[in-house]
This record gives C-alpha cells, sequence and structure tokens, in this order.
C-alpha cells in the first residue's frame, strides 16, 4: 500500500444539512478508498513510479508507461482531487475570504479574487455557472496559473478526474460535481446542491 485514504477531520454528520451524513459516508470510504485501491494497484509493478509524489505522476502522465497511463490519470487523479475536497470543506464554515493585517500572506487570496473577478459574488457567480454548464461527471477548480504572472487566479472545469496540475496549474480550492457527490439528497438538483455547498466552504484552507 503506497497511497492511503487520508484521515477526515470532522464527522460524516459535520456538513448537515448542506452534505448529508450518507453522502459523506459512501463518498469518503467508499469512491474515494475505491481510487486510492486501484491507484496502488496500477503501481504495484513499477517501484520507480512509487518514489515520485502523485502531483509528480499527474504533472507528467505522457512519461507513464501507456499500459498504466489511464489508470493513474483516472485513479490518481481521483485520489488527489477528493483529498483535497475534503480539506476545502468542513463544519461552520462558508461566507467568504477576508483580508485581516495579521493574516499576512493568507490573506491576499481575498486581495486576489477581486483584482482577478472584480468582487467576490462575480467569482461566486463564474464558479456556479461552471459547476452548472459542466456535462457529466467533473470537478469545477478555482486555481493559481503561474505561467501568467504571480497572483493570477482562475477557475475551469474538468471532465472525469483531470485537474489543472495537468496543465501547470496549481489547484487551491475544488468542488465535486460527479453525482455520487449529491446525488442522495439532491437527485438531479445539481444547482441545490452547489448553492448549499458554498455554506461549508473552508477559507481558512
Ligand atoms: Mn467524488
Amino acid at each position: 500500500m503506497i497511497y492511503k485514504l487520508p484521515k477526515l477531520s470532522y464527522s460524516y454528520d459535520a456538513l448537515e444539512p448542506f452534505i448529508d451524513t450518507r453522502t459523506m459516508e459512501t463518498h469518503y470510504s467508499k469512491h474515494h478508498q475505491a481510487y486510492v485501491d486501484k491507484l496502488n494497484d496500477a503501481l504495484k509493478n513499477y517501484p520507480e513510479l512509487q518514489e515520485k509524489t502523485l502531483e509528480e505522476l499527474l504533472a507528467s502522465l505522457d512519461k507513464i508507461p501507456a499500459e498504466i497511463r489511464t489508470a493513474v490519470r483516472n485513479n490518481g487523479g481521483g485520489h488527489f482531487s477528493h483529498s483535497l475536497f475534503w480539506n476545502v470543506i468542513g463544519p461552520n464554515k462558508g461566507g467568504e475570504p477576508v483580508r485581516q493585517i495579521q493574516e499576512g500572506p493568507k490573506g491576499k487570496l481575498a486581495d486576489d479574487i477581486k483584482t482577478a473577478f472584480g468582487s467576490f459574488q462575480n467569482f461566486k457567480d463564474e464558479f456556479i455557472k461552471q459547476a452548472a454548464n459542466l456535462f457529466g461527471s467533473g470537478w469545477v477548480w478555482f486555481y493559481a496559473d503561474p505561467s501568467t504572472g504571480p497572483g493570477q487566479v482562475k477557475i475551469m472545469s474538468t471532465s472525469g478526474h483531470d485537474n489543472p496540475i495537468m496543465t501547470g496549474g496549481k489547484p487551491l480550492m475544488v468542488l465535486d460535481v460527479w453525482e455520487h457527490a449529491y446525488y442522495l439528497k439532491y437527485q438531479n438538483r445539481r444547482s441545490e446542491y452547489v448553492e448549499a455547498w458554498w455554506n461549508v466552504v473552508n477559507w481558512d484552507f
């Protein structure tokens, strides 16, 4: 076992009523666990790849042997995305990032959002729009794009378990819009789930 399911820092029922207990339990202990297991299985005969970090593997998929490339892309991507997703949400969160002098560089996020999008509301509207427009299963990302300069923050959506690392970006926040993330409580009402999700966003992280 190279990769392990990361510990959740809150209980399955901690995000009620926005994300329900049964979804949390299934999503974390079944879906995420399966990606971890399949990633370990794909890498089991490749000790040289086991030396690399998950980010290194995802940043250069072209260097992965063809026979396991798709498995690493899907299951490695799934493990990375879910590990981040559990951290960017939490109980008693929500609101918006606010710059406080004593926060130092951490508080710069609020400024970068305003510079890039004009206002937090514009940022949120764009994020929600991309979540609504994403066809099928995927993720919506808020990420830094170092290729266009410091403090450049952007939004993108990806299909499957692809992520901004694969194109040189640095993920900051992510929303899971696979149906398994919301179907038990919201069924086909993805927009209700997306709206509710803002109540659990952990800006401190
Ligand atoms: Mn998921």
